[in-house]
């Protein structure tokens, strides 16, 4: 049974950067034979890169990663490219992969004219067919703005960013903004009235957890007002001291008001570089799907709810996003 549609996960930064990386390796967390064992219909597959000089290369390169991903594996992952196909989703018996950016920088290097990084983004989104999201930052600072783990707000750039971005079916990913650039995003956006969705697409409730990275009340709450989505993660350190946090994270969600979705983040790391873990062992991999939805129902959770939570809003967001006509 396919159950699951996920809002992030780093597939395509390991193949690029770990020396004979396979989709198919399990150490990557996110393989596509995990994925399928997870009971995964849908996997959005973020291009990642840092802040640095060369980004736009290492985003180049992942772009390719993605499209060489169809070619050489058709008969277990596709790309839904016109309603019909998005419609299928559900029942394909392949992994439907959403492209999407983590980190304005994959697509426009800190020292050169903007107008050079947006026709690279354009560049990207047609050899991508589409995009999902891109987050303007990661943890730091950049051209457009103030990352996670910064007081800076949205910067000239950002602003033409955002304006480049009306109209182009893309959504804003605010979850490594820091609180004053996802604030001024959302107010940028009403002042120009700019038709930007947004959403966070793996962060949990800084009221449960507190970390940067995690949403405060008013934001999720506003990116609900929005029709937007939250994707829940499953990195300890936004999840919290055990595992049964994250239905914690859910409820108070629930709560709220804002509707879920998954964005468990999983990505490749080596045990040396992060010798305390990053994640639960009980959620650790993407099979690991099956093993959350048990829990979930035995947490009592409502059928029509957590089906919503994993997978129908997201499903939702994205066809709103891409195949509305209005
Ligand atoms: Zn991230």
């Amino acid at each position: 049974m396919k159950f699951v549609a996920d809002a992030h996960c780093d597939l395509l930064s390991y193949l690029q950067t770990v020396a004979n990386a396979s989709p198919l390796a399990k150490e990557c967390r996110c393989s596509i034979p995990l994925l399928e064992q997870g009971g995964v219909f849908m996997q959005t597959t973020a291009i990642f890169t840092f802040t640095k000089p060369g980004s736009t290369q290492l985003a180049a390169g992942q772009v390719e990663k993605f499209i060489s991903l169809l070619k050489n594996y058709p008969e277990r992952v596709w790309f839904p490219s016109t309603p019909e196909q998005y419609a299928e989703v559900f029942f394909a018996d392949r992994i439907a992969l959403i492209p999407a950016i983590e980190n304005a920088s994959g697509f426009c290097e800190e020292n050169e004219p903007i107008a050079d990084g947006l026709k690279r983004l354009a560049t990207m989104q047609t050899q991508l067919g589409r995009i999902f999201y891109i987050s303007l930052t990661h943890h730091t600072e950049n051209r457009f703005g103030g990352g996670n783990y910064t007081q800076v707000g949205l910067k000239e750039d950002g602003k033409r960013l955002l304006d480049f971005l009306a109209g182009k079916q893309i959504a804003v990913d605010l979850s490594h903004a820091s609180d004053a650039l996802a604030y001024d995003i959302l107010t940028y956006l009403d002042r120009e009235k700019l038709p930007l969705q947004v959403l966070a697409s793996h962060s949990n409730f800084r009221t449960i957890h507190y970390h940067p990275r995690n949403l405060p009340d008013d934001l999720a709450i506003e990116i609900a007002r929005r029709k937007g989505i939250v994707g829940l993660t499953w990195l300890k350190a936004y999840v919290g001291n055990s595992y049964t946090d994250l239905f914690r994270h859910f409820t108070y969600g629930c709560q709220l008001g804002v509707p879920m979705a998954c964005g468990a983040d999983l990505f490749y790391y080596l045990p040396e570089q992060l010798p305390q873990g990053v994640y639960f062992d009980r959620y650790s991999n993407a099979s690991h799907y099956f093993v959350l939805n048990a829990d979930m129902t035995e947490q009592n959770a409502e059928k029509a709810i957590l089906e919503n939570f994993f997978a129908k809003n997201l499903h939702k967001f994205i066809k709103k996003l891409w195949f509305s006509k209005d």
